[in-house]
């Protein structure tokens, strides 16, 4: 990988800038912030330039580029507004799943409304008992005729409340050992009946990008509603991950330039002791270690994307790229509220969204911690 975007990548970064410098106020964060709620327009207008399908083929509606284009976007939404960044790229959350597994008709009928921001979609994997280990699921699919009958609860799911279709991950064989082998994906309508969605409010961060609970109760779907082979569920999803947690590096390298560049501008103004405060050595260091920091994450999670476009997909990378990234924007942000000083601590100054909304890039698609175990799974191979 050269050091360098191409052009074409580099106007792909410069289109979204300016989509976001107009679209994502700080005004419009702020209030979406306070209100939890989607932005269901931004997400249209977004997907109407076509940054919401860039990864998918351009005959389902998509923009046929990478991994590395969907991390530009990715970047560049969450540095102009880190709640309203994730919201939006977040949208078609999933689905890639239902593109490489999928059979054709189900492609056909859900990619190319996502495309075109008509369809919003989830993954459902997580429950109340099952977080980071979700080798067993107590959701359940039961072939009843040529129907399953759905029955669990899944929490955290991003976009519960606005999606049009959800992937399940569920337990289709209850009696296999080890259990992972027995479960599998099934997509899932947001108005069959039986489903019910319960909007989890009150989070610390990302709070336009909407999350909630949703129960099955006695959920019935056709058959061919599964996704690929039946008891691959968890392979499906752990594949899914490896790609997918590329751009949440992204969301945190995103948010860690919005908040370094707000600091950085907020220094070269405020006056105390009679000079700018970027005067002081104190802050021209945090401001120097914050974007070096940037700039390693950056490289690392630009590394992983492109080694993923290039089919030489390496977990081992994408991990790190992921806990490295993530904590650069915890410590990042947590640095420009201190070059705020009292207005950082501010909702309306808009940098401590920056911080809340940063932590949840070390929790979700796998912990920090879960990371970790996966960098060192491969070191232990390789070494
Ligand atoms: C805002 C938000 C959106 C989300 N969106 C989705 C979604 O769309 N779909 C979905 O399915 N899920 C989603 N999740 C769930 C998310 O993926 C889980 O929260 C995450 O995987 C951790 O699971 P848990 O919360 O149950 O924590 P736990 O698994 O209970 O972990 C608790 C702590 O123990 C640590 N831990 C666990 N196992 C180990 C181990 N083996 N070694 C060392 N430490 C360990 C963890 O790192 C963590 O620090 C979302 C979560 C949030 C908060």
């Amino acid at each position: 990988m050269g050091f360098e975007l191409t052009e074409e990548q580099m106007d792909i970064k410069k289109a979204v800038r300016e989509f976001c410098e107009k679209e994502f106020t700080p005004e419009l964060g702020l209030e979406l912030d306070r209100k939890e709620d989607y932005p269901r327009e931004l997400y249209k207008k977004a997907a109407k330039l076509g940054f919401t399908s860039i990864r998918f083929p351009e005959e389902y509606g998509g923009q046929g580029y990478g991994i590395l284009e969907e991390c530009l976007v990715t970047e560049e939404m969450c540095r102009a507004d880190p709640g309203i960044g994730v919201a939006v790229v977040s949208g078609t959350f999933g689905s890639d799943i239902i593109m490489e597994h999928g059979t054709e008709e189900q492609k056909k009928k859900y990619i190319p409304p996502l495309c075109k921001g008509e369809f919003i979609s989830a993954l459902a994997c997580t429950e109340p008992a099952h977080g980071s280990d979700i080798t067993r699921m107590d959701t359940t699919a039961v072939k009843s005729g040529d129907e399953w009958l759905i029955n669990g609860l899944k929490t955290f799911i991003t976009n519960a409340s606005v999606a049009n279709f959800f992937q399940v991950l569920c337990q289709t064989d209850p009696k296999v050992t080890p259990s992972y082998r027995g479960e599998s994906l099934i997509v899932v309508d947001g108005d069959t009946y039986g489903v019910d969605v319960t909007q989890l409010k009150d989070k610390m961060g990302i709070r336009p990008a909407v999350t909630g609970e949703v129960s099955f109760s006695d959920v019935k779907v056709p058959e061919d509603n599964l996704i690929g082979e039946l008891n691959r569920g968890f392979y499906q999803v752990m594949g899914f991950f490896d790609l997918s947690r590329i751009p949440i590096a992204a969301q945190a390298v995103g948010m860690a330039q919005g908040a370094f560049e707000r600091s950085f501008n907020y220094a070269k103004e405020r006056e105390q002791f009679g000079s700018p405060i970027i005067q002081f050595q104190a802050i021209q260091f945090k401001l120097a270690e914050m974007a070096t920091k940037i700039e390693a994450a950056r490289l690392l999670t630009y590394k992983a994307a492109w080694l993923a476009d290039q089919g030489k997909i390496d977990p081992m990378i994408t991990s790190m790229a992921k806990a490295f990234a993530s904590r650069t924007a915890m410590e990042v942000t947590d640095e420009a509220i201190q070059i705020y000083g009292g207005y950082g601590y501010m909702g309306d100054y808009h940098i401590e969204r920056f911080h809340r909304c940063a932590k949840i890039t070390e929790i979700y698609e796998g912990t920090t911690e879960i990371q970790k175990l996966t960098i060192m799974r491969y070191l232990l191979k390789r070494m």
